[in-house]
C-alpha cells in the first residue's frame, strides 16, 4: 500500500494532525493519490468517517480506511489524538488487521445508494403511508413519519435514537425501526424494532411519497415521484478498516454515553 489520501474534519486540530501525517507518510515514500488511494487515513470523527466512505464509495475495493478521533472514541475509529504516535507506527510496521463492513444498497427510480449506518424513509410534512414486504413476504401497512433500516455499526446512530437495539460488532443483521408510528383502533403497525437477518430484502411502496425524504447516512434526497424503495445489503460492496488494536464493543459503547 504507497498510494494513499487523507480526509479530515475541518477544525484546526485535525488538520494539524493532517499535516503531520502527509510529512511523515513522505519521509516513508508513500505517495498521495486523491485519485486512487490505497489507504485513506481518517483524522475527525465519525460524521467524517461516513463523509470519507462516501467520497470513494464506487473505489471500494482496492481501498483501506484507517482512522484517528479528534475527539472521543468514535465507532468507526480505534485511536484518539494521544495515540497518535502508536496510529502511525502501527501503519508503518503493517501491524494491523483488516476488518470488512457490510453497506446496505438502497434502490430507489433509476438511483443507487449506498449506507453504512442506515437508510430511513421520513415524511414530517404529513403521515406517510407505505406497504411493507420481507423479501415475498407482506408485512404490514406502515402509517407514520417514516421507517428506517440501519446495519450493525449503524445501531448505534440513529436507529438508538428511535428506540432500536444496540447491536454488537460481529453480529450480521440488519434492523428495522419505526419513526414516530401510528397505533390506534385503526391503524396497527408491528411497533417494535426488527432484527433480521442481513440477507433480508426491505421493499417499502407507496401509492404517495409526496413530502417525503429519503435519507442514506449523512445525505438526502427526494422521493416525490417514486413509488417503491429496495434496501438490501450490498454483495459487492465493503467497507475495509484497518484495526491496530482491540478495542471493546462495550468499551465503545461506554464512550457514547
Ligand atoms: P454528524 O457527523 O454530526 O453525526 C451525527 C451524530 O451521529 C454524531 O454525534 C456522530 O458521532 C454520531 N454517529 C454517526 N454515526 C454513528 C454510529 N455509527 N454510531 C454512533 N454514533 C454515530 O452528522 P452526519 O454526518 O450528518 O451524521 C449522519 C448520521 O447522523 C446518520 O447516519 C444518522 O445515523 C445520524 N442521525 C441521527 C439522528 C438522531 O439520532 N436523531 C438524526 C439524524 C441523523
Amino acid at each position: 500500500m504507497q498510494r494513499y489520501m487523507i480526509m479530515s474534519r475541518p477544525d484546526e486540530n485535525s488538520r494539524r494532525l493532517e499535516e503531520k501525517t502527509h510529512k511523515i507518510l513522505a519521509e516513508n515514500h508513500y505517495i498521495l493519490d486523491k485519485e486512487n488511494p490505497e489507504v485513506v487515513f481518517v483524522i475527525g470523527g465519525d460524521g467524517t468517517f461516513l463523509y470519507a466512505v462516501h467520497q470513494y464509495v464506487q473505489k471500494l475495493q482496492n481501498l483501506k480506511f484507517y482512522g484517528i478521533h479528534t475527539g472521543t472514541l468514535g465507532f468507526y475509529t480505534d485511536y484518539q489524538e494521544a495515540d497518535y504516535d502508536e496510529f502511525m507506527d502501527t501503519f508503518l510496521r503493517g501491524a494491523y488487521m483488516e476488518i470488512s463492513y457490510p453497506l446496505l444498497c438502497v434502490h430507489v427510480g433509476d438511483n443507487t445508494y449506498h449506507a453504512l449506518n442506515e437508510a430511513r424513509i421520513e415524511n414530517v410534512t404529513r403521515t406517510q403511508t407505505m406497504n411493507v414486504w420481507l423479501d415475498d413476504v407482506f408485512l404490514e401497512v406502515f402509517r407514520g413519519t417514516g421507517l428506517c433500516v440501519s446495519t450493525q455499526l449503524g445501531s448505534t446512530a440513529y436507529n438508538r435514537s428511535l428506540g432500536g437495539a444496540v447491536i454488537q460488532e460481529g453480529t450480521n443483521i440488519i434492523q428495522l425501526t419505526e419513526i414516530a408510528g401510528i397505533h390506534h383502533s385503526q391503524y396497527r403497525s408491528l411497533g417494535s424494532p426488527l432484527v433480521m437477518n442481513e440477507n433480508i430484502t426491505v421493499h417499502l411502496q407507496s401509492t404517495d411519497f409526496r413530502g417525503a425524504k429519503l435519507g442514506v447516512d449523512s445525505d438526502i434526497y427526494p422521493i416525490d415521484d417514486l413509488h417503491e424503495i429496495i434496501i438490501r445489503k450490498d454483495p459487492e460492496h465493503q467497507v475495509k478498516m484497518l484495526k491496530g488494536r482491540k478495542v471493546s464493543y462495550f468499551t465503545r459503547l461506554k464512550t457514547l454515553f
